[in-house]
């Protein structure tokens, strides 16, 4: 990879930062070659743990939970120390971009569309009364929908509910064709 491309690829990522902020994936998993006391001492929140969506390795490793706590902006804290999976991760549009399959205007133009969407996303479920931007937005989501079965919405609240159903899809499907890997 030539400087310019090294340049557009970190400008993507500085972008965006889906894989870091709960958008993405609902946890990390831990690499063989990754030392769980070194990473916690870090402060990263590592539990073992059953399932997880991002990592290939231990299935029943350690994991950190999303969003990470050393994600800060679109900059990550702990970078030079990050582990394994981290370090090995690329989106769809990041492989895109690296393989000169779509130019850096273009991603970009897609990274925003997917924020704005993430945006969409937390100012509905805000207004239905969720501000835990500590947890996964799937998992907001999921809670929210138990809620709703459960105790039901007045007439303004379920339309507000109908909208983030509508947001969440209009998310999900960029982050599907953009961004998941295969
Ligand atoms: S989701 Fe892709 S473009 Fe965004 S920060 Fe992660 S690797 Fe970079």
């Amino acid at each position: 990879m030539n400087v310019e491309h090294r340049a557009a690829t970190e400008a993507l990522c500085l972008a965006c930062g889906l894989c870091c902020n709960g958008v993405l994936f609902v946890d990390v998993r831990l690499q063989p070659e990754d030392d769980a006391a070194r990473l916690a001492a870090l402060g990263f929140p590592i539990k073992p743990g059953a399932a997880s969506c991002a990592g290939r390795a231990g299935a029943n490793g350690p994991r950190f939970a999303q969003p990470c706590t050393a994600h800060d902006g679109c900059r990550c804290r702990a970078y030079e120390a990050r582990p394994a999976y981290c370090r090995q991760f690329e989106c769809l549009l990041l492989s895109d971009l690296t393989a000169g399959r779509i130019k850096k205007e273009a991603a970009l133009r897609i990274v925003q569309r997917a924020r704005k969407r993430v945006a969409t996303v937390l100012r509905l479920m805000r207004d239905l009364g969720d501000c835990h931007d500590e947890r996964p937005l799937s998992t907001r989501f999921k809670q929210i929908t138990r809620r709703v079965e459960k105790e039901g919405l007045d007439e303004a609240a379920s339309e507000t509910y109908g909208k983030l159903t509508l947001a969440v899809h209009d998310l999900n499907l960029i982050l599907a064709g953009a961004f998941y890997p295969g």
